[in-house]
This record gives C-alpha cells, sequence and structure tokens, in this order.
C-alpha cells in the first residue's frame, strides 16, 4: 500500500516545486496578516444572505445553520455553487500574490472557471472530498487523498488552463477547503 509520500512523488518535480512555493507564500501570507490583520485578501460572501466572513469555518458553519434544507442535518454537502466560490477564492488569493510567477498569476487572473456540473466524475471526486472532511475532520487524511485524485488531472479539473497553472490552483483550492 502505497503511503502519502510515494504518492506525492508520483508528480514529479513540478509539483514540488509548486508545494514549496506555496510553502513559501504561506510564510509571506502570515507575515502580511500580521501586520495588516484587517486586510482580508479571502472574505468570504455568502451568496444566498450576503453576510460576510473571514474564515471558510465561519461561513462553513453559518450555512449549515441558515441555509441547509434539513436544519437537523450538520454534515455539509458540497454544491456547484459553492465549489465555484472556493475556486474563486483560491484564484483570487494566487493572483494577488507575488510570490507566484507573473505568468501563472496573468493566466490564473484571465481563467474563467465553468463550474463542475453535477453527476460528472469530477464533480463526484470532490463532492466525495469535500463531505469525506467535512465527517472526519482529518486534514491529513483530506491532502492525502486530494493529492492522489486532483492534482495529477488538475487540468480536467479546471479545463482551459495549463498543466502548471491547474496544478497550482488545484493545490490552493485543497488549501480553501480546509
Ligand atoms: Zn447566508
Amino acid at each position: 500500500m502505497a503511503d502519502r509520500g510515494d504518492d506525492l512523488f508520483l508528480f514529479g518535480d513540478d509539483f514540488e516545486a509548486i508545494l514549496d512555493i506555496l510553502d513559501e507564500d504561506e510564510v509571506l501570507q502570515e507575515q502580511f496578516s500580521t501586520a495588516a490583520s484587517e486586510v482580508q485578501s479571502s472574505e468570504i460572501v455568502c451568496s444566498d444572505c450576503g453576510k460576510k466572513y473571514k474564515t471558510r469555518g465561519g461561513y462553513q458553519r453559518h450555512r449549515a445553520a441558515k441555509h441547509s434544507p434539513n436544519p437537523n442535518e450538520h454534515r455539509l454537502t458540497l454544491t456547484p455553487s459553492i465549489l465555484a466560490e472556493i475556486v474563486r477564492n483560491a484564484l483570487k488569493n494566487i493572483y494577488q500574490r507575488e510570490v507566484f510567477a507573473e505568468e501563472l498569476r496573468e493566466e490564473l487572473k484571465q481563467y474563467e472557471y465553468a463550474v463542475l456540473e453535477e453527476g460528472t466524475q469530477e464533480f463526484s471526486v470532490m463532492k466525495a472530498l469535500f463531505e469525506g472532511y467535512s465527517k472526519n475532520g482529518n486534514a491529513e487524511k483530506f491532502y492525502g487523498n486530494y493529492y492522489a485524485q486532483v492534482p495529477l488531472k488538475s487540468p480536467t479539473f479546471f479545463k482551459g488552463l495549463s498543466r502548471n497553472a491547474a496544478t497550482l490552483l488545484a493545490t490552493k483550492v485543497a488549501d480553501f477547503i480546509l
């Protein structure tokens, strides 16, 4: 049984490089948020009622509490519109950050994400990953499963992007799901 390390190794140097850049980005992001804690680069706006959230956790709790079709059901479900919002936030986060190569930022800035439709294989994969995490809250397990399925086939999840841009976006989307 391959462990998570082996799975990551399969993606080769490009993926490694992207993970390194993301790591560097996290550090800059932390420094930035310490310096200007009031500036939120990824404010989440509820598409149903317009309420704003600074964290995805806060937003998810709001969704479950206010917009769940069944108020007794606290398990979160991934819908195409939630996924689209996650992707939009991830895109914005990338193209606003100078740590990423100009070329990739430009490509992602101009990217019009066509949300995956319910019933497609890609959407089913995303839904299973998202709901698995919202059920067990295990981030490491989530990343392991996500990296084994999404970045490897990133151009099919984010159609129209170059492989590097799609892979970068795929890894950021993982961060925004958590
Ligand atoms: Zn709302």
